[in-house]
């Protein structure tokens, strides 16, 4: 009865609830001078290429070390700058900075390493964004062919029609368009033949579970299946043990992507790295 519901209702707002909203209100008033202050930072992930065990390319990782909250994670701040509509400074900072590094590691002789980065609906769905990246990349002397834009699932299935011209956008500057946890969005399989997409991110948890589960190395096996009938490459992340890579591999994966290989470094740092490498030996054992 509305008596009972009403003592829910106010029963709804508890201290601890609370306690989360101001945590809210105080990420996004921190972050709001984040990038003027410098507080930003990109991790790159090494992308090995499964056949030749090279490393191929590295994907950029937000980072956010606050003076007032210490170190952020971006699976808390991003859903709050998606909100608020910081995201889209966000974005164009990781561009700005994702090509910016991609011109010093080719200056530096470290190869033409493939940069990923990642991009939210809410900026996907901005007007600019074609132009922001063609900007980045033309300044940065960039070329398009070394530069990736991942995409989530449901970013493609939220935005569907009205974001369509956009990725067609992004797809006549020659970039790379990937789906990135893919497998955890409810999909539309349809949307896979219609979307102008080149890769297939397979989720980690489909990975982290094959070992155990023979359904999750089933499902992976049938993502790598559809992905090649596609025409599409695939690529394996949360890639943490070396059986992980060896089953991939053997089930042609092309790409793949972990801690078992690397975990998000700072640049200077995925340098050390990149030089010590010999490519990794996936087919042993
Ligand atoms: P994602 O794009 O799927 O990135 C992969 C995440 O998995 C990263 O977490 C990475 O550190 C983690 N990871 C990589 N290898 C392994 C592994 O072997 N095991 C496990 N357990 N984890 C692994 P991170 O850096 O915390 O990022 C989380 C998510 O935040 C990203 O997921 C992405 O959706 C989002 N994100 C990160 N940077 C950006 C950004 O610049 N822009 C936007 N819009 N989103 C971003
Ligand atoms: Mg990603
Ligand atoms: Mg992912
Ligand atoms: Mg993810």
């Amino acid at each position: 009865d509305s008596k009972s519901s009403g003592r829910d209702t106010a029963r709804f707002f508890t201290p601890a609830m609370n306690a989360r909203a101001q945590q809210r209100q105080q990420v996004e008033s921190c972050l709001r001078h984040a990038i003027e202050r410098g507080e930003l930072w990109l991790a790159y992930q090494p992308r090995i290429e499964a056949g030749s065990g090279r490393t191929i390319g590295v994907e950029a990782l937000l980072r956010w070390h606050s003076p007032e909250l210490g170190a952020v994670p971006p699976a808390e701040f991003i859903p709050i700058a998606e909100e608020s509509g910081q995201i889209v400074a966000l974005g164009d900072w990781v561009i700005q900075q994702a090509c910016a590094q991609h011109d010093a590691w080719r200056r530096s002789g470290l190869g033409e390493l493939t940069v990923s980065l990642n991009m939210s609906a809410v900026q996907l769905r901005t007007s600019g964004v074609p132009e922001v990246l063609r900007a980045a990349l033309a300044r940065h002397q960039v070329n398009p062919a070394h530069l990736e834009v991942e995409l989530t699932e449901s970013t493609l299935m939220e935005t569907a029609e009205e974001t369509m011209a956009q990725l067609h956008a992004l797809k006549a500057l020659g970039l790379t368009l990937s789906i990135d946890d893919f497998g955890t969005g409810y999909s539309n399989l349809n949307y896979l033949n219609r979307f102008p997409i080149d890769k297939l991110k397979i989720d980690r948890s489909f990975v982290q579970q094959m070992l155990e589960d023979p359904a999750q190395l089933a499902i992976a096996r049938a993502i790598i299946g559809l992905g090649h009938t596609l025409g599409l490459r695939v690529v394996a992340e949360g890639v943490e043990r070396p059986e992980h890579a060896q089953m991939l591999h053997a089930a042609r994966c092309d790409e793949l992507q972990g801690f078992h290989f690397g975990r998000p470094m700072p640049p200077a740092e995925l340098e050390r790295w990149l030089r010590s490498q010999r490519p990794a030996e996936l087919v042993a054992a």
